[in-house]
């Protein structure tokens, strides 16, 4: 193990003596909007893969798709920001597919991590729609809150060569000699700010990496990728691909329609009724938690809870979902939003990043977040891929007032008081 260890340079030491300044490998996006011109086929992937592409009804790659996939196929390492709900998720699934080998005993072959448990099973719902013509390819998810020996059980019957999972489980199953990772090839982390930017899941990633073979891919991918993190996922790197969108104004969704409305705590529920009554939309999340007037934190678990049955009170299809739910409801609860059952969802940020639900188009932040990045993962569940959507952010305290401000400074976002009212063809899709 020593030698794997000495690969993996400990945290605590200085920042690697990486110029950010050299350009030679840095690609910086000068304009993340449009999907470019060119064609999936130009990417020459696995005939099944094509097969899939069209299933999904995907006609043209979007931009950090045709920046990266070709690289990704050729086995580099990736160090990506990519804009919220631009397709980055197609990035690692096509590439690590189109790469993956399934010849001889089933071996995991592919791990991606990620922090929500949510996250992991959508992530591997990708990868099953993707590989619904690679019959061989089988894919496996882990994570807390499920009895590890049904985890077990599908690595010993049918090991998964794709492994999706948080970080916590996974390590556990490696620690209990269930899941072997000495075959590994692709190493990929999503939202990797999130793994990497609290030490015990950092830790928890560390030490998964170690139990990885030295010679594999990596690619991190997250929309937010601060100066800060960046050396630290240079760690897991050799020789990356770096694409950072340095100038934080191209982060925002031109898609989205963004206001605020200035609200006292008390007026908050009238207000969202008003606006819920007022604005046509197919589905609509509603973020609670975050800062309160007095500093702390607001606890999003009983809000999101109290919040959820008021609306349904006020006869509005309403499902509530927080971390602190067992995960099988969690999870029940989050497929019955997608599916439609349910039209709106007052969440916490344990929803605010990476979700993928189409039909979103309307995004409240009934409590402003605490910090700016958080907005911006959190608005991007409305507008995915290019499309309309509205964001609005009720704002009731001075620390609300700071947040916001920051907001459109660093992301130049365009967020103006709440009209009396909105066209709705600004914000619905025809
Ligand atoms: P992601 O940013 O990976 O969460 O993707 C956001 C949404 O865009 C998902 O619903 C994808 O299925 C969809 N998507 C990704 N790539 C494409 C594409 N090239 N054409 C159309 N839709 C896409």
């Amino acid at each position: 193990m020593a030698s794997v260890e000495d690969e993996l340079v400990d945290y605590d030491e200085e920042a690697d003596a990486v110029d950010e300044n050299d350009s030679s490998k840095q690609v910086k996006k000068g304009s993340y909007t449009g999907i470019h011109a060119s064609g999936f086929k130009d990417f020459l992937l696995k005939q099944e893969l094509m097969r899939s592409i069209v299933d999904c009804g995907f006609e043209h790659p979007s931009e950090v798709q045709h920046e990266v996939i070709p690289q990704a196929n050729l086995g580099m390492d990736v160090i990506c920001q990519a804009k919220s709900g631009m397709g980055k998720t197609a990035v690692f699934v096509l590439t690590t597919l189109h790469q993956v080998e399934t010849e001889g005993d089933a071996q995991v072959k592919v791990l991606v991590l990620c922090h929500t448990r949510e996250l992991a099973f959508q992530i591997s719902n990708e990868f099953q729609r993707f590989s619904k013509y690679l019959t061989d390819v089988k894919t496996g998810v882990f994570y807390g809150g499920v009895p590890v020996r049904e985890n077990i059980k599908v690595l010993k019957t049918a090991c998964p060569h794709v492994v999706v999972g948080t970080p916590g489980r996974i390590l556990a199953l490696v620690k209990s000699k269930d899941l072997d990772l000495s075959h590994v090839k692709h190493y990929v982390m999503d939202e990797c700010d999130q793994l990497l930017g609290e030490l015990d899941i950092r830790k928890d990633v560390q030490q998964i990496f170690m139990a990885t073979p030295h010679d594999k891919q990596v690619m991190m991918f997250s929309a937010t990728l601060s100066k800060e993190v960046r050396p630290i996922c240079r760690k897991f790197c050799q020789d990356p691909m770096e694409i950072y969108v340095d100038d934080e104004a191209k982060l925002t969704l031109h898609g989205l329609k963004q206001y605020f409305v200035d609200v006292t705590e008390a007026e908050k529920n009238r207000k969202l009724n008003d606006l819920l009554d007022a604005l046509e939309f197919n589905q609509v999340v509603c973020f609670v938690g975050g800062a309160s007037s007095d500093g702390n934190v607001r606890r999003g678990k009983a809000r999101s809870e109290t919040l959820s049955k008021l609306l349904e009170e006020c006869s509005f299809p309403s499902i509530y979902i927080h971390g602190k739910m067992r995960q099988q409801e969690r999870l029940t609860r989050y497929k019955r939003f997608k599916d439609f059952e349910k039209r709106i969802l007052v969440a916490t940020d344990l929803f605010g990043r990476g979700m993928d639900i189409e039909r979103v188009n309307i995004v409240v932040n009934y409590d402003f977040p605490k910090v700016a990045d958080q907005y911006l993962h959190r608005v991007g569940r409305a507008g995915r891929f290019g499309t309309k959507g509205l964001a609005i952010s009720f704002i009731s305290s001075e620390e609300d007032r700071a947040v916001l401000k920051e907001v459109q400074e660093r992301f130049t976002a365009d967020i103006n008081p709440l009209p009396d009212s909105i066209e709705v063809s600004s914000y619905m899709n025809a």
